[in-house]
Parts: C-alpha cells; sequence; structure tokens
C-alpha cells in the first residue's frame, strides 16, 4: 500500500525546514552543515541536523538525527524526507547509511528530496530534477535492500 503523495504546499513547507534545520548542525570539523526534515504521516514536520563528534566515528547524520527524535516521539511513518546543505546544486543524497537507517521506517516508494543551498521558496516542482531539488524514492537510492520485511522470510538452515 502506497502512501498518500504529499501535496506542493507541504513539500514547500518540508523544504523550508530542512533548509532551517541546518542552523541545528554542530559541525565544528567538517563545517559541512547539513538539515533534515521528515513529513509525518499526520502531516508534522520534525527537522534534524548533523551533529558531529571529536571522536570522529561518533558523529551521526541529519537524517539519523530527524529519525531519532520522531521515532522516541512516537512518529515511526513518514510520506517525504527533505535534505539540504551548503552546496548549492542539489546534489548532496543521503550516506549509506542514513539510507539503511531510513529504509527501516519509510516505504521504498518515499520521496527525497535533495535540495540546493539557494533554493527559493516556490521553487520546488513534482519532476525528478528541477533546478534546485532532485526528487528520488528510497528505492532509487537503495535497491535490493534489506529491511524489516526480509527477517520475516522462510529460512532453511
Ligand atoms: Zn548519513
Amino acid at each position: 500500500m502506497s502512501a498518500p503523495t504529499p501535496t506542493s504546499e507541504q513539500y514547500e513547507s518540508l523544504i523550508a525546514a530542512a533548509l532551517a534545520a541546518k542552523e541545528g548542525s554542530y559541525a565544528p570539523y567538517s563545517k559541512f552543515r547539513v538539515g533534515a526534515a521528515l513529513l509525518t504521516v499526520d502531516g508534522q514536520i520534525i527537522k534534524g541536523a548533523n551533529i558531529e563528534n571529536a571522536s570522529y566515528g561518533a558523529g551521526i547524520c541529519a537524517e539519523r538525527t530527524a529519525l531519532v527524535k520522531a521515532v522516541s516521539e512516537g512518529s515511526n511513518k513518514f510520506l517525504a524526507i527533505a535534505v539540504s546543505s551548503d552546496v548549492p546544486t542539489p546534489s548532496i543524497s543521503p550516506c549509506g547509511i542514513c539510507r539503511q537507517f531510513i529504509r527501516e521506517f519509510c516505504a521504498l516508494d518515499t520521496p527525497i528530496v535533495m535540495v540546493s543551498s539557494v533554493y527559493q521558496a516556490g521553487e520546488y516542482t513534482a519532476s525528478k530534477e528541477g533546478d534546485t531539488t532532485v526528487t528520488m524514492t528510497l528505492g532509487e537510492l537503495l535497491p535490493m535492500s534489506f529491511g524489516p520485511g526480509e527477517l520475516e522470510l522462510e529460512r532453511r538452515p
């Protein structure tokens, strides 16, 4: 079953939230700010930013920050995700760990919108590639993925 498609107004709000979420970034080492925003099935928007650590491996990405916030507060179904950085081309996509983390909570047809740092309100387009956004589904970003359903498969040792 597919989730309902977000409206263009919801996409605009989601993108604005992903851009604003960068303000919460703690990136003293990489100086690479990332902001993410999730649209929950009940219409809430939850933001996250990357949070680095002096022990580099302990850092956490914006997407996982947003998901951890949302899921721990009781929201675990999402209609769309937006990701932004300070890079003007809309080419910054979730890293491999985040794609897998998103897979736990989102259907494979969930749209993931990658947003340019110079995005202006109203520029969202439903087409896959706009000037300031690129939208791909989770399934496109993480083909042949392993998710909760695979653990239900019959096993014959
Ligand atoms: Zn990541």
